[in-house]
């Protein structure tokens, strides 16, 4: 059983930054304002975040790791939004299978901060032969996760990592992403060993000052703030696009449904087609959105390593979408 763990663990984290965006969405989940990610080599050594959010309780730290630990389903009807928050309690037990996990965390009514190590699923001892019960330490309010030699006992996959450099990049772009969406929480990523942030955001920030500090100036001073909504599909979007004017290098796809960060390339293309005969040649958009479809609406079925989504109506969805960009286009280029 605990080979089928580490392949099942492996299918959900590929690569640091699927770690990552499993602990970042759990720490917004858990109400954080301020976000701090620390990283070393890639994050295949070291990926560590802290937050400042509710904590867990020490009398839940003993499953916290056990598959299908979750907090987040009470009722029956709450399976149906499992399509867009993703596999429920599989992220942390899935860490504890392929990396060696430390939890430290307190919540508001604690006096203490209790800190747990993990390792296939279950408590484990910090050093050999010490107790594997959680220990009480001093800490402020939050969790911090570590996770440190991901796919140590995965040596395949580990010896395919070619550069620590890339999946540094991947680390940066989605924490980028999570940083422009997520309204009301700072966020900081920073490698180990070096002073200064690599992306620093902070918790007031507009969402125009995000995009801001992620992208770039020249992006952000050219963006036409979008709303869309029908109910016949069951969606309502709002995001950031390019005007007419300008156009970047490499285009950029910033896609979040129910506040998770996935991908669709049917509506990456109709995006970038719409955007050919407005935008300068060789210029390509930028583009963020955020729509909220009814969980029912979305597929249950996508697995968690492919971002790809689909939901109902995703042409009638689409087609909305391209021609409110079209339209404030045409209305910008006058
Ligand atoms: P899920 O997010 O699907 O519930 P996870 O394995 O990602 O599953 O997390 C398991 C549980 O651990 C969560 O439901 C939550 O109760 C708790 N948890 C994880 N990370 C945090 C955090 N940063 N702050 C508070 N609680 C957390
Ligand atoms: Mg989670």
């Amino acid at each position: 059983p605990d080979v089928v763990n580490k392949i099942a663990a492996g299918e959900i984290i590929v690569a640091p930054v699927h770690a990552l965006k499993e602990l970042i969405e759990n720490a917004v989940d858990a109400g954080s304002t301020s976000l701090e990610i620390l990283v070393k080599d890639g994050g295949l050594k070291l990926l560590q975040i802290t937050d400042n959010g509710g904590g867990i309780e020490k009398e839940d730290l003993e499953i916290l790791c056990v598959r299908h630990t979750t907090s987040k389903i009470s009722t029956f009807e709450d399976l149906s939004s499992i399509a867009t928050y993703g596999f429920r309690g599989e992220a942390l037990a899935s860490i504890s299978h392929i990396a060696h996990l430390t939890v430290t965390t307190k919540t508001k009514e604690a006096a203490l901060a209790w800190r747990a190590h993990y390792l296939d699923g279950k408590l484990a001892p910090a050093k050999p032969g010490q107790s594997a019960e959680p220990k009480a330490v001093a800490g402020r309010q939050g969790t911090q996760i570590t996770v440190e030699d991901l796919f140590f006992n995965v040596p395949t996959r580990r010896r395919a990592f070619r550069s620590y450099a890339d999946e540094f990049n991947k680390i940066i772009d989605m924490a980028g992403r999570y940083a422009v969406h997520c309204q009301g929480v700072g966020f900081t990523c920073k490698k180990a060993g070096e002073a200064s942030n690599s992306l620093s955001v902070q918790a007031q920030a507009t969402v125009i000052d995000r995009i801001r500090y992620v992208y770039g100036g020249m992006v952000a001073n050219e963006l036409i703030e979008l709303t869309v909504s029908d109910d016949r599909w069951g969606f309502s979007a709002n995001g950031y696009v390019t005007n007419a004017n300008y156009g970047v290098k490499k285009s950029n796809f910033l896609l979040f449904i129910n506040h998770r960060c996935v991908e669709s390339s049917t509506m990456k293309k109709a995006i970038e087609q719409t955007y050919t005969s407005f935008l300068p040649k060789g210029g390509h958009p930028f583009i963020y959105l955020s729509l909220e479809i009814d969980p029912a609406r979305v597929d249950v079925n996508v697995h968690p390593t492919k971002r790809e989504v689909h939901f109902l109506n995703e042409e009638e969805v689409i087609q909305a979408l391209c021609k409110k960009i079209e339209s404030e286009l045409a209305a910008v280029d006058e």
